[in-house]
């Protein structure tokens, strides 16, 4: 079996495959610590995800630092009001270069898995008994499937899916930067800000412990190319002009450069996520939540189910299309829905500003706070 990509989709897939018998290689382009660009926003489902497969994983997860351990999201709606959403599962911000590397230390803890760091999948082709993965050193690898964890420029989903690139309308674009010195932040709570000048998105403000803040923007690819937006700047200038941070941010000090990657978000039509040999799993098969553009707990919980799916496949050896379409069908029962709210959610308010301000003071009467909760997921 190999899984290519050691993000948070490869690693829950190795650690699922834990007593599977199965021989299971682990391939990642990079050498680990590295960094992602993110959010650091770990989801509640994440960790449950983690939880059960086995207590230990989360209790080790836990102890990670830094870290800063989340209750609560304020969102500032376009006209200034605010509401703040209570979760109901524990959960924490940390810089995925830490929690990445600890997910790869649980995997090179509890299983058995060959972990092979700086190896880059180049190319890989389905012959009839097997899957051939080609690096970029030129070695080669047989294994009777290959698992696409390799994120959201996979080299498994382009070589392998018939349909292999998504629409604008099912891909953001995302920056972030690290910052210190954020005033008036509250530890626990991360931010969300609404704004005219990125709708369809949001600018996020979230501190991920030591003093440290992730600040970014996030918006749909279409509007980002349509009225030709400069994302870093347009962080950094609203950083310093929005009312509700300019102030905040007088005496900030930013660490390193803003950097940006893709988000292919789910909820829009699904490509398949599998064929005859391979399966995809987190951002290589665009399960990214559209509204809010969190994607480690799909991520997980996908290499989850992709795991599961490669042991009925050994078990059956049956590694036929028809067989991993099971697969599509569970990522379509499981993570479907909510994919589909969020996304039909992101282009409503995304288009009507008003609504989300007067979404926002709905949500601050008595009792409809829980109904804002369930809404956005
Ligand atoms: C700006 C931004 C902000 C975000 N904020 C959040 C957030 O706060 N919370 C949240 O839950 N989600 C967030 N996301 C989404 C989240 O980052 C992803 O959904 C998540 O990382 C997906 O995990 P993955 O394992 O599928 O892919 P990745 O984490 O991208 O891991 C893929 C791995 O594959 C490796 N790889 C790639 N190509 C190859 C190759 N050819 N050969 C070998 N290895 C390869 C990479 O090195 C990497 O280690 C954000 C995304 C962006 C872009």
């Amino acid at each position: 079996m190999a899984i290519v990509g050691a993000g948070p989709a490869g690693t829950a897939c190795a650690l699922a495959l834990r007593d599977s018998g199965l021989r299971v290689v682990l391939l990642d382009k990079a050498a680990f610590p590295r960094d992602k660009i993110c959010g650091d926003a770990v989801p509640g489902h994440a960790l449950k995800a983690l939880r059960q497969l086995d207590p230990a994983y989360t209790e080790a997860l836990w102890q990670l630092q830094p870290r800063d351990d989340v209750r609560r999201s304020r969102l500032v709606a376009p006209g200034g009001a605010s509401f703040y959403l209570h979760w109901k599962l524990p959960t924490f911000n940390s810089p995925r270069l830490d929690f990445d590397a600890a997910l790869l230390a649980l995997v090179r803890q509890h299983t058995t898995t060959e972990i092979r760091e700086n190896a880059a999948l180049k190319n890989v082709e389905i012959l009839p008994d097997c899957a051939r993965l080609r690096l970029a050193d030129g070695q080669e690898i047989t294994a009777h499937l290959v698992i696409g964890c390799d994120g959201a420029q996979s080299v498994v989903g382009r070589r392998l899916l018939p349909e292999p690139r998504l629409a604008r309308a099912h891909h953001c674009a995302g920056v972030r930067a690290y910052f210190e010195h954020v005033g008036g932040s509250e530890s626990g709570t991360t931010e969300f800000f609404f704004s005219r000048s990125h709708l369809a998105g949001y600018l996020w403000l979230f501190p991920v412990g030591a003093g440290r803040y992730n600040v970014g923007l996030g918006m749909l690819s279409e509007l980002v190319s349509k009225h030709k937006i400069d994302l870093r700047q347009l962080l950094l200038d609203n950083l310093a002009t929005h009312p509700a941070l300019a102030g905040r941010f007088a005496q900030a000090r930013q660490l390193g450069p803003v950097r940006g990657f893709g988000l292919p978000i789910g909820g829009g039509r699904q490509r398949p996520a599998s064929g005859a040999r391979f399966l995809l799993a987190g951002d290589a098969a665009s399960l990214i939540d559209p509204l809010q553009g969190h994607g480690i707990d799909l991520a997980i919980r996908s290499g989850i189910l992709a795991a599961t799916q490669a042991r009925e496949c050994v078990d059956k050896q049956d590694f036929s299309e028809e067989l991993m379409q099971h697969y599509d069908a569970t990522l379509q029962r499981q993570l479907g829905p909510q994919l589909a709210r969020s996304y039909r959610l992101m282009r409503l308010l995304g288009t009507r500003p008003w609504l989300m301000n007067l979404g926002t003071r709905l949500a601050q009467l008595p009792g409809l706070g829980r109904w804002a909760r369930r809404l956005v997921g």
